[in-house]
């Protein structure tokens, strides 16, 4: 007999495999898949062992997964691209994904060509595994305040750094992947130069490639105290060895410095990089791709919770005393919760592949010949969206838990690793209250020489996503409400027009914009600080007008593309208005006569604008396969027998091998730490396998580092 679920999805009207063409573009769909074929018959993937152990255990499992994908890679010949794909599967990040994204990707963009040619091959091999040890203990947003000093000592003929954390205070924490794993830390420290009078010149954070475990034995090298921070917020990044690293005066060869933009000779002659914002570069490119995972994460939440509300029933209707009970879903008070969360993961997902694309851009042009002119506003717009899609993508996955009722506070939605690992992203890569200064200060700016340009005739281009700046201190024209009080088909065609959607999304924007500059005119005295919550919700505004205007204008741009992508583009926008009514209000935008049209049309568009069919479809269209979302949320929508199936192990049935599967990382020889280090030797050590006639040169190598 068919499920629930399967008679909805029955129901679907839609060409699913156009949606899922336009999430993910057919080419990565070849590569996910083969990867996926490989990694589901893998018993490391079995996703739910990973909720049953402790922070040693999950450490140990995160490091046999980096062992066994180099294994698969190495078996399947993965070029890096599939290589990176089995990672992000993984769902987890692992100790190896700092090395990737950050080590590597920094060596590459920050590196000379020489450095680029001496070091990329040995870390690509994972002979060199990095890490970025920027945050100290009692320093992490003020990058200009870092205690950590790199001197250079030119005296004797010597040609060398000196790294020094200046006491534990400048000792680095929470250093990814250094706990147990990496041998080479690329350091964030305060460049000094001795000058002839004597003294010290501070030449603010640069770049160190420092070596800080031996090549042979894996253990710290002379000055170097290292190891595991220890167990993080809700258990969450158990499967990341976070570290404190702390440095007396190490000494590297100058060389060791990353000297794309910014050098120094030898004998202490200073280059200074060419474009002030080039250090940011690096932060660019961690949170570049922030938005698009934002939204692959939280579409897991929201297929499992959306395939599980269909299931779930509750109730039956009013008079029908012995009929089927309602499927929860279609509660308004599910739907209105749920539904935008679905629309949110579509629209992080569409608009943050459409940045990454422009960020690709920048970086060519950054590597290839110094161009910076699209720095300023990549930089900008990268944080407002790191901001944006942390912050609603976290909250909507404790919204999509809670639409689960009780079983969603159950390892088996998913839903309570995927939000323990993913908070942090609202801290990391920059904290969304520090950062959001950043877009508020760039848009400041323009807003300045949009000005001065004005007063003196002349004309001043502003980047695409900042159009709105011309509305600033503009007076809204008040949208006429041409029909009747109570005409409803009519004010859905006023409400559902993408023009004046995003002209309401504009004019929040240029809203909160225009009071910041004036709150700062007004009150000269006042510290910078004390705007810091304002900034907060103008870079959210920013990067919200970018998701809706990108999302609508991305789901009506191919006459293949389902008209119900269209819906989710307008349920975006209409929620994001309906969430910031005080704005348009206060700004004298939308009449009160308005917000309630608005707030009438937003649920209408919730309660009819999809079917329930629909909405399954949509979920289906993520592609996910069972391993990759919660229990709750398999497609075939079986949910009470895998849940029964789950917890029978402990009594010593059966239950899907998991027992054996838990038992692997339990007890053994040795303390688990122990364990862990073994394991971490061995991710190391894999590129000699087989090839230990190699190893001589190796030690040669190393004997020069
Ligand atoms: C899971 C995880 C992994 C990490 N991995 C790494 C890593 O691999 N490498 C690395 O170098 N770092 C890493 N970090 C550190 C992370 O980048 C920093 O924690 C982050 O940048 C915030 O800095 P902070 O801790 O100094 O916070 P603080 O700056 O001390 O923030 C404390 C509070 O003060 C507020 N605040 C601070 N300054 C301002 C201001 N100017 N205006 C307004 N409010 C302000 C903040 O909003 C916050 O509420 C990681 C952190 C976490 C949680």
């Amino acid at each position: 007999m068919p499920t629930d679920l399967e008679l909805a999805r029955a129901s679907c009207q839609l060409d699913i495999k156009s949606i899922h063409d336009l999430l993910l573009l057919p080419s990565r769909q070849l590569l996910r898949n083969k990867i996926r074929n490989i990694l589901e018959k893998e018993p490391l993937w079995d996703l739910t062992t990973r909720p049953h152990l402790n922070q040693a255990q999950s450490l140990l499992r995160s490091l046999r997964l980096c062992h066994r994908l180099l294994q698969l890679r190495r078996l399947h010949n993965w070029s890096q691209e599939e290589y990176r794909e089995a990672i992000l599967l993984s769902d987890d990040s692992i100790p190896t994904t700092l090395h990737e994204s950050a080590f590597i990707s920094m060596i590459y963009s920050q590196g000379t060509d020489e450095q680029r040619e001496k070091w990329l091959p040995r870390c690509q091999r994972l002979e060199f595994v990095g890490c970025y040890a920027q945050t100290e203990l009692a320093h992490g947003s003020n990058v200009q305040g870092l205690m950590t000093t790199a001197t250079y000592d030119y005296e004797d003929g010597r040609d060398e750094f000196i790294i020094d954390s200046g006491g534990i205070e400048g000792a680095k924490w929470w250093i990814g992947g250094a706990g147990v794993l990496a041998n080479f830390a690329l350091v964030q420290a305060i460049l000094k130069v001795p000058r002839r009078d004597g003294g010290l010149e501070s030449l603010g954070p640069h770049l160190f490639l420092v070596p800080i475990r031996s090549l042979t034995k894996h253990l710290p090298l002379p000055g170097v105290t290292v190891g595991d921070i220890g167990p993080k917020a809700y258990g969450g990044f158990a499967c990341m060895d976070n570290a404190y690293i702390k440095f007396d005066n190490v000494r590297v060869p100058r060389a060791n410095m990353l000297m794309r933009f910014a050098g120094l000779a030898r004998g202490g002659e200073y280059t200074k990089a060419k474009h002030d914002k080039i250090s940011y570069a690096s932060m660019v490119t961690l949170r570049a791709g922030m938005p698009e995972n934002m939204g692959w994460l939280l579409g897991k939440a929201v297929t499992t919770a959306i395939r599980y509300c269909v299931v779930r029933r509750q109730f039956t209707s009013p008079g029908e005393q012995g009929g089927r009970e309602i499927q929860v879903i279609h509660y308004a008070s599910v739907k209105h919760r749920v539904f935008p969360l679905l629309a949110q993961s579509y629209a992080f997902i569409l608009c943050g592949r459409e940045f990454w694309n422009q960020y690709i851009q920048m970086q060519e042009a950054l590597v290839s010949h110094g161009d910076t002119s699209m720095l300023p506003e990549i930089h900008s717009l990268s944080s407002s969206l790191k901001v944006a899609t942390t912050n609603d993508a976290v909250k909507g996955m404790e919204v999509a838990r809670r639409a689960m009722g009780g079983h969603g506070f159950s390892w088996m939605s998913g839903v309570g690793i995927w939000w323990a690992n993913s908070t942090p992203g609202q801290t990391y890569e920059g904290d969304n209250y520090v950062i959001a200064q950043q877009t508020a200060r760039g848009l400041l700016k323009h807003l300045q020489r949009l000005h001065t340009a004005k007063a003196t005739g002349k004309e001043y281009e502003l980047p695409a996503s900042s159009g709105y700046l011309k509305l600033v201190g503009v007076k809204p024209t008040p949208i006429a409400t041409t029909h009747d009080k109570g005409d409803l088909k009519a004010a859905r065609s006023l409400w559902l027009n993408p023009t004046i959607l995003l002209s309401l999304l504009s004019s929040r924007a240029a809203y909160l914009l225009g009071q910041l500059a004036l709150a700062i005119s007004t009150f000269p005295q006042k510290p910078w600080t004390d705007h810091s919550f304002a900034t907060f919700a103008l870079c959210r505004a920013h990067a919200e007008l970018y998701l809706a205007s990108t999302f609508l204008s991305v789901s009506s741009s191919r006459p293949d593309i389902p008209p119900a992508v269209y819906t989710l583009a307008l349920i975006y926008s209409l929620h994001t208005i309906t969430s910031s009514l005080s704005d348009l209000l206060e700004s004298e935008t939308l009449t009160p006569h308005n917000a309630r049209e608005l707030r009438y049309v937003h649920g209408w568009m919730l309660m009819e604008g999809l079917s329930i069919g629909d909405v399954v479809g949509l979920t289906d269209a993520f592609g996910f396969r069972d391993w990759e979302v919660g229990v709750l949320g398999g497609k075939e929508g079986r949910v009470y027998e895998r849940m029964w199936e789950e917890v029978q192990w402990r009594e010593g049935k059966e239950g899907r091998g998991k027992r054996e599967k838990i038992a692997e990382f339990e007890g053994g020889q040795g303390d688990a730490w122990e364990r862990v280090r073994e394991e971490a030797r061995r991710v190391l050590g894999f590129w000699k396998e087989g090839e230990e006639g190699r190893n001589v040169g190796v030690r040669k190598r190393e004997a020069k580092l």
